[in-house]
């Protein structure tokens, strides 16, 4: 694929669009320094192709005798740059024009526009991040909250890619010694050995448990929990959405049924990106649109990590009560008990005795807010957790590859356990090795690249 020849020069805006106080053209490639020595005229006449690495320079970009901007111009040779490749970068005035100026310069002079993700790309290829550091690149640019960028610089630091390793190299060290036993199969293979293989693909196991178990914390961190408010109308839905935003996002009025659609905010609650949906009530479609609404709202249930569902305290529950009720009682729910301001009239032990978690609050004045708020944390946390520092597995394609893996060596214990042929058990060995190659992209298709190099920006 042409995007993949790391002999082309690439250039590329690498700041934001739009005005800035500075902004970035960043090249790679062999060419760098002699492009750069095309276009940039420092005040002693050197070339950058003199420069030392690392350091800076003040000049001039020049088109022939055309000032186009003074800048600062970085070299950085490769191998000990971003790309392993030799990389200038240019600071100049952070407006389209100077920046689109000295792109258009650059491409002149014979470099290529670079792709999305392409340096990045670059430094994978050229085996200075693996792969899974790689895609903490762009976990990084995109954070939202402190949680999710701690385990993104954890992940570009290799910390995960070290557990998978380790993990690595515990199977291969496993199979090594299973293939000799098949190699030599009339020495047999001592009951001691099978013990001590089966206890050490425990161990392999456990490790690949406690990765998946910070699985939910770490992809809720990274993509935000996906979570669900719910109930009939009137019990309260907008009032909730609109205390946890602290701001009047949707209509709150006090007829029913005015929550014609989903509303979906991002709200930061104690670190963690709540993606939150107030749905429309789950009541009896009267029309057309609530057909629509009511359909969606079941939709976006299916889809939650977590759904709140709320009843009012002031009222009996009703039969649109138990029926929603018995429409969550096996999901992942927090019953929210509201308008405890008002005289209780609600059966609360029909909700305490079928959820969990129940949390009483009145959404209109915010009393009690803060412990919804807990038991969401207490929900991504799982109380075993000491936080986003434990969190090393946070992207779905990785939690799936570790899934992959875990199944494989469960059903290799399984092989081992029955006596049944040991080249069974090494190729599902075998098989968990390639998936965690997978996380590290020791093993790698061009569309899977394509596909994770896709999200990143241009510059990156
Ligand atoms: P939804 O249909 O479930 O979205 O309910 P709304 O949020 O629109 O609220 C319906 C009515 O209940 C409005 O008049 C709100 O002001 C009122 N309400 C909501 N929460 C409380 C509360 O905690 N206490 C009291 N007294 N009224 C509330």
């Amino acid at each position: 694929m042409w995007q993949d020849n790391l002999q082309d020069t690439i250039v590329a805006i690498s700041t934001a669009p739009g005005e800035g106080g500075i902004g970035i053209v960043r090249l790679s490639g062999k060419e760098a320094l002699t492009v750069a020595g095309k276009i940039f005229l420092s005040p002693d006449k050197k070339k950058p192709a003199q420069f030392k690495s690392y350091t800076i320079h003040y000049g001039k970009i020049v088109d022939q005798y055309k000032v186009i901007d003074e800048v600062i111009l970085t070299v950085m040779r490769g191998p000990k740059s971003y790309t392993r490749q030799d990389v200038v970068e240019i600071n100049c005035h952070g407006g389209m024009l100077p920046l689109r100026q000295i792109l258009d310069l650059t491409l002149k002079h014979g470099c290529r526009l670079a792709c999305p993700g392409e340096f990045t790309k670059r430094a994978f290829l050229n085996g200075r991040l693996d792969l899974a550091q790689a895609e903490a690149v762009i976990d990084i640019i995109r954070a939202k909250t402190d949680s999710a960028l701690k385990i993104s610089l954890a992940q570009l630091s290799g910390k995960l890619s070290f557990q998978i390793n380790k993990i690595r190299q515990e199977l291969l060290g496993i199979l090594v010694s299973l293939e000799a036993s098949i190699d030599f199969p009339e020495e047999g293979i001592p009951e001691q050995d099978l013990t001590k293989t089966s206890l050490r693909l425990t161990a392999i196991d456990n490790q690949l448990n406690a990765l998946l178990s910070s699985a939910l914390g770490g992809r809720v961190l990274r993509d935000g929990l996906h979570a669900v408010i719910c109930g009939k109308p009137n019990v309260g839905k907008s009032s909730l959405l609109n205390a946890l935003l602290k701001k009047e996002r949707s209509i709150v009025t006090p007829v029913a049924g005015t929550t014609r659609d989903t509303i979906e905010e991002v709200i930061d609650i104690k670190g963690i990106p709540v993606r939150i949906v107030d749905t429309a009530g789950i009541l009896k479609p009267r029309n057309l649109i609530e057909q629509k609404a009511v359909k969606l709202a079941r939709g976006q249930m299916s889809l939650a990590d977590l759904i709140i569902v709320l009843f009012d305290s002031s009222r009996k529950l009703d039969q649109k009560d138990l029926k929603l009720i018995k429409a969550v009682k096996n999901k992942k729910v927090i019953a929210v008990i509201n308008k405890i301001d008002l005289k209780a009239r609600i059966e609360k032990d029909e909700i305490t005795k079928v959820f969990p978690k129940v949390v009483r609050l009145a959404a209109k004045s915010g009393k009690n807010l803060n412990f919804l708020e807990d038991a969401i944390y207490d929900f991504v946390y799982q109380g075993k957790l000491a936080g986003p520092e434990s969190m090393l597995v946070s992207n779905l394609r990785h939690i799936q590859a570790l899934r992959d893996a875990q199944k494989l060596i469960s059903q290799a214990r399984v092989i081992l356990a029955d006596k049944l042929p040991l080249e069974l058990v090494s190729q599902n060995l075998k098989d968990a090795c390639v998936d965690l190659d997978k996380i590290l992209g020791k093993d790698f298709s061009a569309d899977l690249l394509a596909r994770i190099f896709a999200d990143f920006c241009i510059g990156k």
